[in-house]
């Protein structure tokens, strides 16, 4: 197979002591990265901190929701899920990119219906965000030790693989130069591109794969 291609994510931080370390071993690697925050987290001191330096060194910030506390699609109520969008995305003054970046709270990675719904839909085409999806969630946060493994089998399977890991606590960083070892051995290109088949919208335009998103 052809040296593979991967986009990697960092969600649910910025964690201070773990997204400093991820940031550390990224840039000594010189591979750039999405980091997809919640607000939640992003309100702790020194957090906001961590994405001025990840900006800096060439890293995208985009938007995880306010609360990361359930899927859009399964909130019945319009205000709630505004209020998971707008109420990160009014803490990414001076971090994000354009167009704006979102990903959507996943369930544990399942890519369904219950990812976004009708409300989140309208609200990402009018704000003209670009909503990232993923092919690759190896379990770093609850399978420490199988997730970098299966990482590195997800990357035999795709030709491009869109990776979410996270920097939170006890997921990714401890074995995140061990992955990267890996990737670099086996030849893999790391980009910030991203593949048609994990795009939702793009810069705010509907993509054929919201339709594939169904219960
Ligand atoms: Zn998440």
């Amino acid at each position: 197979m052809d040296a593979p291609v991967v986009t990697l994510s960092f969600d649910n931080g910025p964690t201070v002591g773990v997204t400093d370390v991820v940031l550390d071993e990224l840039a000594r690697r010189g591979i750039t990265a999405y980091f997809f925050v919640v607000g939640r987290p992003l309100q702790r001191p020194g957090a906001r901190d961590l994405l001025v330096r990840a900006r800096a060194e060439g890293h995208l910030v985009g938007n995880h929701s306010a609360t990361h506390r359930i899927a859009l699609g399964e909130l019945a109520d319009p205000v709630a899920v505004d209020a998971e969008i707008d109420g990160c995305e009014a803490l990414l003054d001076g971090l994000r990119s354009d167009p704006p970046l979102f990903r959507p709270f996943g369930n544990g990675g399942v890519l369904d219906g219950r990812l976004l719904g009708d409300r989140a839909v309208e609200r990402l085409v009018g704000g003209g965000y670009t909503t990232v999806l993923w092919n690759s969630v190896p379990h770093d946060w609850d399978d420490p030790d199988g997730w970098v493994t299966t990482a590195l089998t997800d990357v035999e399977a795709h030709a491009h693989t869109v990776m979410v890991l996270h920097d939170t606590p006890g997921a990714c960083v401890a074995r995140l130069p061990e992955l990267l070892d890996r990737l670099e051995a086996r030849g893999a290109r790391f980009t910030l591109d991203l593949p048609g088949d994990c795009l939702a919208t793009v810069a705010g335009r509907l993509t054929p794969v919201l339709e594939t998103l169904t219960v």
